[in-house]
């Protein structure tokens, strides 16, 4: 069976872990969690990293920065994973729901516009795939009606719209690095903020609402309780890990790449009519986080999807519209976002990681020609 996914192994993890167990810091904020901020701060230029449990957990502070009130309104995309709304929605937010676009699964600025009132605060956009929303756009709307930014950049590791790194545009971002992402430690993720008035706060929710992060660099002579928080930051052991695969970001982004093109080079106009391959926008760059086939329906695609699977392929699909979940379907405004459910019934994801050979590769794509050219 050729799995969906094998999370990345630089083969370094090990060695650095053991110099966490030989060290006397173990818990977070150590010297590989340093080492981690770093690279992003200098990589990126963003204005401030902090490591995270989660790419959840980075939602979560974003969404404690917003200072929400009972009855404020966020808008998120529907076609997206439970955090980008859940997060918000634990500070008591409502969340208005927006469609994707027609071209890709981005939210779009003719979607979000209608979903303003008085009540909103803030816009939530998920750089789908890594492939960048339009930023520009969005950011002028929301500097119009006094709206913050975050960007859910959990796929976005190493992407850019235009020049600029993804998970820097909006007031504040997050990333994750779940196993299932680019650069994985198990479970993990991080905040960033760009927006200098939320950088002090950050740091204390990062450390249980203590101003913890100040006493260790000498500016204050003890530190105690000050705000709200949790324990959000990571202990060193995962930092390690994710160290390792940092070092290595751009060979492993050049071997995704060499993946996402051989797909490409085989599938792009060699589907029947009605198949669909991911289009970017010319402000955006690939990071190769996905390669997808939108299928013409729900049945083809779960003809496709289980044909593979006879023939040893292991794919997936994602995801269900949040607009439309049992959770949240009595509290949804009843707005159809028919995009969304197009790319909900009908997108289906390739094996894409580092360790997925050329030959694998290639019978992939011959097993696809072969069942979409013998169709019923
Ligand atoms: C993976 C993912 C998350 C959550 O990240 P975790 O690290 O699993 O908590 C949030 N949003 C999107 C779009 C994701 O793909």
């Amino acid at each position: 069976m050729i799995p969906f996914n094998k999370p990345y192994c630089s083969g370094r993890e090990q060695s650095y872990i053991q110099e966490v167990c030989q060290s006397t810091t173990m818990s977070g904020n150590g010297q590989f969690t340093k080492l981690c901020h770093g690279f992003f701060e200098k990589r990126y230029g963003f204005r401030k990293c902090l490591l995270t449990t989660s790419g959840t957990d980075a939602l979560e502070m974003c969404a404690m920065l917003c200072e929400l009130k009972p009855g404020d309104e966020v808008i998120v995309p529907s076609y997206t994973f439970v955090s980008s709304a859940i997060a918000f929605l634990r500070e008591g937010a409502f969340i208005r729901f927006a469609d994707s676009g027609k071209d890709n699964p981005n939210i779009t600025v003719e979607a979000i516009e209608p979903l303003i009132n008085e009540k909103t605060r803030v816009i939530v956009v998920v750089h789908y795939a890594g492939v960048a929303c339009d930023m520009d756009a969005i950011m002028a709307l929301a500097e119009k009606h006094h709206l913050l930014v975050v960007e859910d950049a959990a796929h976005s590791i190493d992407s850019f719209y235009h020049e600029r790194p993804l998970g820097g545009i909006g007031h504040l971002a997050a990333f994750s690095f779940h196993e299932t992402k680019n650069i994985n430690c198990g479970e993990g993720g991080m905040l960033v903020v760009n927006d200098e008035r939320f950088v002090r706060r950050s740091e204390i929710i990062w450390e249980k609402g203590t101003n913890r992060a100040e006493f260790y660099r000498g500016m204050v002579n003890k530190y105690g309780w000050c705000d709200i928080g949790s324990s959000f930051l990571p202990s060193e052991f995962n930092a390690a890990f994710l160290w390792a695969q940092l070092e290595q970001l751009d060979d492993i982004q050049g071997q995704r790449r060499h993946i996402w093109e051989r797909y490409d080079q085989a599938l792009r106009g060699h589907l029947p009519e009605g198949y669909c391959l991911p289009e970017l926008p010319d402000y955006a760059t690939n990071n190769y986080h996905m390669y997808y086939i939108l299928c013409p329906s729900l049945k083809a695609r779960t003809e496709l999807m289980n044909y593979l699977k006879n023939n040893g392929v292991q794919t997936t699909f994602h995801y269900l519209p949040l607009h439309s979940s049992k959770y949240y379907e009595d509290k949804h405004d009843g707005r159809q976002l028919s995009n969304c459910d197009r790319y909900a019934d009908t997108l289906v994801r390739l094996p894409l990681y580092y360790e997925l050979k050329d030959e694998e590769i290639d019978k992939i794509v011959k097993l696809i020609l072969r069942k979409l050219s013998h169709r019923s």
